[in-house]
C-alpha cells in the first residue's frame, strides 16, 4: 500500500487533475499541504493565512483564500458544498482566534476538497495526530492512523492537543505528517509528490545542468535537507527510516522520470549534493558523498588554494565536508566535486 503525498503546487486549480492520474488502486492514504503558489510571485495560503492572524479581526485577506479554494473547486468540476465550508472557516477562524489554528485551516480545506474530488474519506488531521502540551504523542497517533478504515484524505502539518487546540509542525511539515502516516500504515512506498523531479546535486537555480540523485540513504537525505535542501523536511525521513519504508521524491509534472528513492543506502561513488547556506555574513558549504573522503578533501582544499579562499571553518565526518566562508564557494565546489565522479 503506498502513501502519497501532494505539495502546494498540486493542490492548484490547474494542477490537480494531475493528482487523479496519479492515484491507483495500490494507494491507500493521501496527505495534501495547503495551495501552494499558483504563479511567480503568488502567495502561498499558509503565508495569506499568516498575515490575515496579523491583521484580525479584519478577515478582508481571507476573500483571496477564499477565492484560491473557489477556483480549485470549479475548475475541476468538484461536488463539495465549498461556499459553507469557507464561510465556517472564517467564522472559526475568527472565535478561535489563535496562531495555530489559523495556520491549520489551508490543509484542512486542501484534505475535505481532495477527498471530495478523489470519493475518498476526509479524516481530519485533529483526530489522527495527537500532541502533549507541544510534543507528538508516537503511539496515539501511530494507533489512530492504523485504526481509520479504507482509503483516506487528511491535512499535513497539524495536529491537536486533547482539548483540542491546535498544533502545528513546522513549515513544511506535511512531508513530516506523510512520513508519519506511511510509517503507521505500514506503507510499502511513501511518495512524495512536488513540481522538481527529485533531489538534485545542486540547487538548479544556482547551478546549471545539476542532475537528480537516483538514490540517497535516509541519513544523508536528512543532512542534505538540514543543510540547506528544500525538497523534503528533514524529519520527514525518521518515521520512513525506523520502518525502512522508501520513499520516492517524484514529480506531477513528469511522471515518466522515477525520481529520487531515499532508502537504507545511497549509491556508491557518488557526490549526493552540495548545498550552500548563509548565516550571517558567512557561507556554509555542505558537500555530502559515498567517495572516499581523501579524495573529496583534497580536490576541495586545492580548488581553496588555487583560488586564494582561506575558510573560516572545516568539519566533516565519513561522508560529508563542511566548509565555512566568507566568500558564496557553491559553483566552484560543485565543479570541482563534479569532476570526481566524470
Ligand atoms: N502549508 C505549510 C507550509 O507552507 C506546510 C506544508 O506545505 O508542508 O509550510
Amino acid at each position: 500500500m503506498i502513501v502519497a503525498k501532494f505539495g502546494g503546487t498540486a493542490i492548484t486549480p490547474n494542477n490537480l487533475h494531475f493528482v487523479k492520474n496519479i492515484i491507483t488502486h495500490h494507494h491507500g492514504a493521501v496527505v495534501v499541504s495547503a495551495i501552494g503558489k499558483q504563479f511567480d510571485g503568488d502567495t502561498k495560503v499558509t503565508d495569506l493565512l499568516k498575515a490575515l492572524h496579523s491583521r484580525l479581526p479584519d478577515t478582508s485577506l481571507f476573500d483571496k483564500i477564499a477565492f484560491k479554494y473557489r477556483s480549485l473547486v470549479e475548475q475541476n468540476d468538484i461536488s463539495i458544498d465549498i461556499n459553507a465550508i469557507l464561510k465556517d472557516t472564517i467564522t472559526n477562524i475568527v472565535q478561535q482566534n489563535y496562531y495555530e489554528n489559523t495556520l491549520s485551516k489551508g490543509e484542512e480545506l486542501s484534505a475535505k476538497v481532495v477527498a471530495a474530488f478523489l470519493g475518498w474519506k476526509y479524516v481530519s488531521a485533529e483526530s489522527l495526530f495527537r500532541f502533549g502540551s507541544r510534543r507528538l504523542l508516537g503511539k496515539e497517533t501511530l494507533k489512530n492512523i492504523s485504526s481509520v478504515e479504507g482509503r483516506f484524505v487528511t491535512g499535513g502539518f497539524y495536529g491537536a492537543r486533547k482539548d483540542g487546540r491546535r498544533v502545528l509542525f513546522p513549515r513544511g511539515g506535511s512531508d513530516i505528517s506523510a512520513g508519519i502516516v506511511a510509517a503507521a500504515l505500514d506503507a510499502s512506498l511513501y511518495e512524495n509528490w512536488t513540481d522538481v523531479n527529485g533531489l538534485c546535486i545542486a540547487d538548479p537555480t544556482k547551478v546549471n545542468g545539476a542532475e537528480t540523485v537516483r538514490c540517497v540513504s535516509y541519513s544523508d537525505m536528512r543532512l542534505l535537507a538540514q543543510c540547506g535542501a528544500t525538497v523534503l523536511h528533514p524529519d520527514s525521513v525518521l518515521p520512513a527510516a525506523r520502518k525502512a519504508i522508501p520513499i520516492n521524491i517524484r514529480n506531477y509534472f513528469n511522471t515518466s522520470d522515477c525520481g529520487t528513492v531515499v532508502c537504507n543506502d545511497s549509491l556508491p561513488n557518488q557526490v549526493l549534493g552540495v548545498t550552500a547556506r548563509r548565516n550571517g555574513n558567512l557561507y556554509c558549504t555542505t558537500i555530502v558523498f559515498t567517495l572516499p573522503h581523501s579524495v573529496v578533501a583534497e580536490a576541495i582544499y586545492c580548488m581553496l588554494k588555487h583560488a586564494d579562499i582561506h575558510p573560516m571553518g572545516v568539519t566533516g565526518a565519513s561522508n560529508h565536508l563542511q566548509l565555512i566562508t566568507v566568500e558564496n564557494i557553491l559553483s566552484a565546489v560543485y565543479d570541482v566535486v563534479m569532476k570526481l565522479t566524470s
